[in-house]
């Protein structure tokens, strides 16, 4: 069904078309009749859906055009780099309108924002805290229309429930109200139970679901050989741009400075940066100028750049939600993706702990031709998804080392570096069992892991 059945403008779907989108997302088939209804809606959907353009394009609809009696439209954000991302959706997709559209974060000064909401704007998009400075200062939304709360479980995550809850008492209760959040813990069926009004469920996939389009390997390893196993991913794999996350900030400059000491081209973001670090990384990794991006979970949670090819978790993730946004960052909009993540034998039960959350089991790899250490492992739970290669892998085990025939990125098995900057190797699709360039069989995976696994627990 193209755009235009779903009912929205002339001057929307040229913003529509403007951003090349030729077909509306599942989410956005089935939230944006709702939207342009006026009615509330909670919805789940993975990341990299189309969420955003869901809400933004009926709520520009809705608004027609600039009007100067006040804020109508509210957006809550959990981080400013995904503030940031919805407000450009909203200029993005409205361009062909006059509505204006501020966010509201901090880390930056106050004098711009506090003339743009002086001068007066028709959507504000915010992070809590900044927001209710500017409401301290007379900031009011008697005039607000329709309340976005996004990434719910995230703003709980960070503490932010009390604060969205002040923002909400300050709205009118006569409002349309759209909530999004992937899990909804009791916390927060709590704030939807206030918040909204007969809502409308709107689901898509399962929100535990991961991309569909990404595929992914754990790379177990001894802790003392990480950095040398990410060194030697990265050597070996065919790659357009790499987002590495990192579990602390100190971890995340550490990394950084040792992959820069490798010559790779490396921005960070955590939030210790300034906003200006922080815009001038996500910047450069977007254009090309850094191959490399290494990020905490909490920065990297508005990251939306096209073409990722690659996710690797230097650390394990440390809940299995965040395990799924982090997969998420690669594999947008339908594009493929490959993520890797390293793990420790301290990491296995929170390997598991994801396994069981997303509900399927996820390869274990093992990259031909490093020079592992001994370490021991615990053996894993045959009942438990990933024992052994038994699990509900709805992916098979095999080795990946390529995309049904489309774009490979697997670790080339025997290769040697090609990353964005060199050239690029052609090589073909490889096969489970098949040998690989260094003559060596590319993995099998479930084989692989049981003689691997075998050999780990066996301390050989
Ligand atoms: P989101 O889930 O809102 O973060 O969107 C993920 C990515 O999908 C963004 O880069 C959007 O620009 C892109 N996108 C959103 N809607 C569509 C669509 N209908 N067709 C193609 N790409 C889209």
């Amino acid at each position: 069904m193209p755009f235009k059945a779903l009912g929205l403008a002339p001057n929307i779907l040229r913003g529509i078309q403007a951003m090349g989108y030729t077909d509306p997302t599942p989410i956005q088939l089935r939230a944006i009749p709702t939207v342009l209804a006026g009615k509330d809606l909670i919805g789940s959907a993975q990341t990299g859906t189309g969420k955003t353009a869901a809400f933004a394009l009926p709520i520009l609809q809705r608004l027609g055009v600039h009007s100067a009696r006040g804020v109508r439209v509210l957006v809550l954000e959990p981080t400013r780099e995904l503030a940031a991302q919805v407000e450009t959706s909203f200029r993005d997709l409205g361009r062909f309108t006059d509505l204006r559209a501020l966010v509201v974060h901090g880390g930056v000064g106050y004098g711009h924002q506090r003339t743009e909401l002086r001068r007066g704007v028709d959507v504000i998009v915010a992070t809590p805290g900044r927001l209710l400075d500017f409401m301290g200062e007379g900031l009011r939304f008697d005039t607000l229309e329709v309340l976005v709360l996004d990434e719910v479980d995230r703003m709980l995550d960070m503490g932010f429930l009390p604060d969205v809850k002040r923002i909400i008492h300050a709205c009118p209760t006569k409002r349309q109200t759209l909530f999004f959040s992937a899990t909804v813990p009791p916390e927060i069926a709590a704030v939807a139970a206030f918040a909204l009004h007969q809502p409308v469920r709107v689901e898509v996939g399962v929100s535990r679901a991961v991309v569909q389009t990404v595929k992914h390997a754990m790379y177990p390893v001894a802790q003392v050989q990480k950095f040398e196993l990410l060194l030697a991913l990265l050597a070996r794999t065919d790659f357009d741009s790499v987002l590495i996350f990192s579990r602390t900030k100190h971890g995340a400059d550490r990394i950084a400075r040792r992959l820069r000491t490798a010559n790779h081209s490396v921005a960070v973001l955590h939030a210790n940066r300034s906003q200006n670090q922080r815009v001038e990384a996500l910047e450069g990794f977007k254009s090309g100028k850094y191959e490399v991006m290494v990020a905490t979970d909490i920065a990297a949670r508005g990251i939306d750049v096209a073409g990722i090819s690659h996710v690797i978790n230097y650390d394990v993730p440390a809940t299995p939600e965040d395990y799924v946004h982090r997969i998420g960052r690669t594999g947008r909009a339908q594009a493929v993706g490959d993520a890797f993540t390293l793990t420790t034998p301290e990491e296995e039960s929170e390997v598991r702990a994801i396994e069981r959350f997303i509900g399927q089991s996820v390869p274990r790899q093992k990259l031909d031709a490093f020079d592992y250490a001994p370490f021991t492992l615990r053996p894993a739970r045959p009942d438990q998804p990933g024992a052994g290669g038994r699990g509900r892998s709805s992916r098979g085990g095999g080795y990946r080392g390529g995309h049904g025939g489309g774009r490979s990125h697997g670790p080339q098995h025997g290769g040697h570096g090609v990353g964005r900057h060199q050239e690029r190797r052609q090589r073909a699709p490889a096969q489970p069992g098949a040998p690989s360039p260094g003559g060596r069989p590319v993995s099998a995976a479930p084989a692989l892991q049981r003689g691997f696994l075998s050999r780990l627990i066996r301390g050989g």
